[in-house]
């Protein structure tokens, strides 16, 4: 058989793809990556940059707003979406150098721009070149689903594709989709000065949270402004530039028309998976989503997948580590596996709303035996100086005080997760956080706090008397 001309051929140059081409240039393989738009993909130009940096100047405004409550006389700000957009692209501008084709090319990447097919199970052809490799990667992400809904087809929307191009006022937002896009560009459009309706059938916002954490974010929101229809799906949208309409279905109810100046379709992601000739490669789609075991192989044994086209969780974070595992495996034959157990989020909406392992809704159906303590940011004194007291932490253990998940909604949670991370990766109990101690005032004493929980409530009258008893201590006797 004839040599390959590369050890690894990657295909999409997203978070997942350009640290597979990163690494492998590294490690001293020759590298080919091949990319269809720009190098950065959804994260950069679409999804976790232009979101976060949307949410800063949303942010921003919100403060001058709320400035009064810190006892700041400050004017209601002058709002320009325009201006926030602006600055949306040039954080993008800021951060690109660091996924320039020129900065791969200088690590010795041949990258190659253009669609490309497989042709047979080991030749990926692009414009009339057929490029052979040791290994492929496919990393083509995922794009927004649009839902088929009567009339959307033919009514102007916006997806996290267009939305940032956005220049002109936004007056009235319709949020098709409570899940953590749409609840983000919910706050970040309200605290612009729209006014956002948001739409979804499921029964609370950020369905793959416990309902009591989700209700924290969405009570925010709607102090805010922001509008919920939920438990009502949309049957049809019609209209055109300015003015959308949008029909919401609810079993026993008449008809509801909502109208909006701008649509925003937020109802989930679909994996590109399309025009990559992935039959003749011999590799396996199962209901949408390639087949790939728990190396990340498909069922091309010369072919790995990794980032959004996998799955399960979509974010830039698993993709970056499910490409270290592609890494591992692709190159030196490791039998690295995906993480699954430890794998922390965070929604970005404020307050923040950040899990790692188990919620208590999946503790309970999988009929796993746990206990539940919760501790409110309103007792955390820096929480109470910082005007953050919205929120709560909540841990999820096993009957042995071993941390099976976490989640806090409130300030700041997307960094504080990563205490109960680590203490998850590593096995400890809740006895091992409250015996650590944690710099006062800071919103982390939290973390401590909701530990103790558990020690207080096993504290029984009746292990009290006993104590009392064996050290000879006087205090009031309890029932
Ligand atoms: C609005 C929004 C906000 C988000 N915020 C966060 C966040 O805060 N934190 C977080 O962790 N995640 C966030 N995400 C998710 C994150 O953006 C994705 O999980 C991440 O980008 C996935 O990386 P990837 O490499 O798998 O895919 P992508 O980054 O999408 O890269 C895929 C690349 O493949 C290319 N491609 C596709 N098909 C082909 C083809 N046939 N040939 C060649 N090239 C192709 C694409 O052009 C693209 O460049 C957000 C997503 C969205 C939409």
């Amino acid at each position: 058989m004839s040599r390959s001309e590369f050890d690894l051929c990657v295909v999409g140059g997203g978070s997942a793809g350009l640290v597979v081409a990163a690494g492998g240039a590294a490690l001293g393989a020759k590298v080919a990556l091949v990319e269809r738009h720009a190098l950065g993909g959804d994260c950069l130009y679409y999804g976790c940059v232009p979101s976060k940096a949307l949410l800063y100047s949303a942010k921003a405004a919100y403060t001058r707003h709320e400035a009064a409550t810190a006892g700041i006389d400050s004017p209601s700000p002058a709002i320009a979406l325009g201006k926030a957009m602006e600055r949306v692209a040039s954080v993008i501008r800021a951060i690109e150098p660091h996924d320039s084709p020129e900065r791969f090319r200088s690590m010795g990447v041949e990258v190659i721009f253009g669609e490309g097919r497989f042709i047979d199970p080991a030749r990926f052809s692009i414009d009339g070149r057929e490029l052979t490799a040791r290994r492929f990667v496919l990393a083509t992400g995922s794009r927004p689903a649009v839902p088929p809904i009567e009339g959307l087809q033919q009514s102007p929307y916006l997806t996290n594709e267009t939305v940032f191009d956005l220049r002109e006022p936004v007056p009235r937002l319709l949020v098709l989709g409570a899940g953590p896009i749409g609840v983000e560009l919910a706050q970040a459009f309200g605290r612009l000065g729209s006014a956002v309706t948001i739409v979804d059938q499921a029964a609370q916002v950020l369905p793959h949270e416990d309902a009591d954490m989700a209700g924290i974010i969405q009570s925010r929101l709607t102090g805010e402004g922001v509008e919920f229809h939920l438990n009502r799906s949309v049957s049809r949208v019609e209209g055109a530039a300015g003015m959308i309409r949008v029909q919401l279905q609810h079993q026993g109810e008449s008809e509801t028309w909502l109208e909006g100046t701008h649509l925003l379709i937020a109802v989930g992601r679909k994996p590109n998976l399309e025009n990559l000739g992935l039959e003749a490669a011999g590799v396996v789609v199962e209901d949408g989503r390639l087949k790939t075991d728990e190396h990340l192989r498909t069922s091309n044994r010369s072919i790995y997948a990794c980032g959004d086209v996998v799955g399960p969780y979509l974010f830039t974070h698993t993709a970056e580590h499910q490409a270290g595992v592609v890494l591992k495996n692709a190159l030196f034959h490791w039998p690295a596996k995906v993480e699954s157990r430890v794998v922390p989020w965070c929604t970005f909406t404020d307050p923040e709303l950040a899990r790692v392992g188990l919620s208590e809704t999946e503790a309970r159906e999988r009929a796993i035996r746990y206990e539940a303590y919760a501790f409110p940011f309103a007792d955390i004194d820096r929480a109470v100086t910082d005007g953050a007291i919205q929120g709560r932490a909540k841990i999820i253990t096993g009957p042995d005080g071993k941390i099976l998940g976490a989640a806090i909604a409130g300030a700041n949670a997307g960094e504080l997760i990563h205490e109960y991370a680590l203490a998850l990766a590593r096995n400890l109990k809740a006895s091992d956080l409250t015996g650590l101690i944690h710099v006062y005032p800071t919103l982390a004493q939290i973390n401590r706090k909701v530990a103790e929980q558990r020690q207080k409530q096993k504290l029984t009258p009746v292990a009290r008397r006993w104590i009392q008893r064996l050290f000879g201590l006087r205090g009031e006797r309890r029932a």
